[in-house]
């Protein structure tokens, strides 16, 4: 068992919250067409309301730490506040569009030991990429970010979602985070904006364009492994855990409020209310999150699919239902195997008519004062 694994086991043993995600800002300096974010600063969190909610995480045992935004480093504490977390001892992993990043930010990164730096790059051509993020010259400012970070030596990893307008650049993205010695992450997953508008889902690529990516061999690694049937279900599947979101991971947005993860906005508190450590032991919400099984699960209990589907919690929360079925997941299911899901079946649909008009997104705080390739599960990208 890998390290990162005997981790996991033992914070869940434990009640540990391993992992947190906290986004400093929903403020950017890109206006990404698909993004799920509104940039207006509602009453972000202040420099030492953020260092006191580090203090307090590192008391209750968080080790892994990303911060992210919007773009984070358009706060001008941004330095600060990851100088104050390696101070603690946070594994630190920092998610920007680079643009900000030269040859002093570099430096300054590699001093702190900044575990890894992620960074959205959707297209090796600026025609595409700069209409993506809606800023003219982001392409070649976030190579050049990405350049320097790789000359200092930190570990970059180039995140891009797959979308109707990149689909046919994600394998040169792919070679070009190669050549920079980055890891490569592709993403097909968009989500809705987070006052609940859906008019962001018109961006997904197409089923074709995600079954091309399921069968391609550079990103997915064994096809035919990556494309099996489903397992059998056994008792170890029924009994196991959705996923790691309010077990052993949250997330804070930077109004201080907390979800279990940033893809599932279901709302458990509020640090600037609230000890994050009461929220996090004596939450209903994430009481509720943590009693699920595999086995409670509506529809996709009795699914084939159950044991390798990537089923996340918190799509099927913004459906409606944390027990029920998410149907972006149905759809990566059917299109890996070519086997309807439970959920589609049962509805009679085949494939991409799952309804949409039921989703919900996190809201908005009233309160003022997250050289290898994969295709990740669906954590959104921003
Ligand atoms: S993105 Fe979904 S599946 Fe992944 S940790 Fe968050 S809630 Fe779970
Ligand atoms: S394929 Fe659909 S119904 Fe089956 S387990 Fe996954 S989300 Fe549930």
């Amino acid at each position: 068992m890998k390290l990162i694994e005997r981790l996991n086991e033992k914070a869940l043993v434990h009640g540990v919250p391993l992992s947190v995600h906290l986004d400093l800002t929903y403020r950017c300096n890109e206006r990404c067409e698909h993004c799920y974010l509104e940039h207006d600063d509602r009453g972000e969190m202040n420099t030492s309301e953020i260092q006191n909610l580090l203090r307090q995480l590192a008391e209750a045992g968080v080790f892994f730490l990303t911060l992210s935004g919007g773009e984070p480093l358009v706060r001008d504490d941004c330095f600060e506040i990851i100088e104050f977390a390696r101070a603690l001892q946070f594994n630190v992993k920092l998610k920007t569009n680079a643009i900000l990043i030269r040859e002093k930010e570099a430096a300054r990164l590699k001093a702190l030991a900044v575990e890894q730096v992620q960074i959205s790059l959707y297209s090796h051509r600026a025609e595409v990429h700069d209409a993506i993020t809606k800023v003219r010259g982001s392409l070649q400012r976030t190579l050049a970010g990405i350049r320097v970070l790789r000359a200092h030596g930190l570990k970059v990893s180039v995140a891009n979602v797959l979308m109707k307008s990149n689909a046919s650049d994600n394998e040169a993205v792919g070679a070009l985070a190669g050549e920079f010695g980055a890891h490569y992450m592709l993403d097909p997953t968009i989500t809705p904006m987070i006052d609940g508008g859906i008019e962001v889902l018109r961006y997904r690529a197409s089923a074709a364009d995600v079954a091309a990516v399921f069968h391609n061999s550079a990103l997915v690694g064994n096809v035919e492994q990556f494309c099996a049937p489903p397992q059998a279900i056994d008792d170890s599947i029924l009994e196991g855990l959705p996923c790691s979101a309010g077990h052993t991971a949250c997330y804070i947005s930077p109004y201080g409020d907390l979800y279990p993860c940033v893809q599932f906005p279901l709302p458990c508190g509020n640090v600037r209310r609230q000890k994050f450590a009461d929220i996090w032991r004596n939450s209903p919400q994430l009481a509720e999150v943590r009693s699920i099984r595999a086995k409670d699960l509506e529809t996709c209990s009795a699914c084939s699919h159950l044991g390798s589907c990537s089923r996340c919690p918190g799509l099927a929360y913004m459906e409606g239902n944390m027990r029920g079925p998410s149907s972006v997941d149905c759809e990566k299911s059917f299109l890996r195997t070519q086997i309807p899901s439970a959920a589609m079946m049962a509805s009679g649909l085949s494939q991409r008519q799952a309804p949409r008009s039921s989703l919900v997104q996190i809201q908005l705080s009233q309160s003022k004062n997250g050289v290898a390739s994969s295709v990740a599960a669906g954590q959104p990208i921003n």
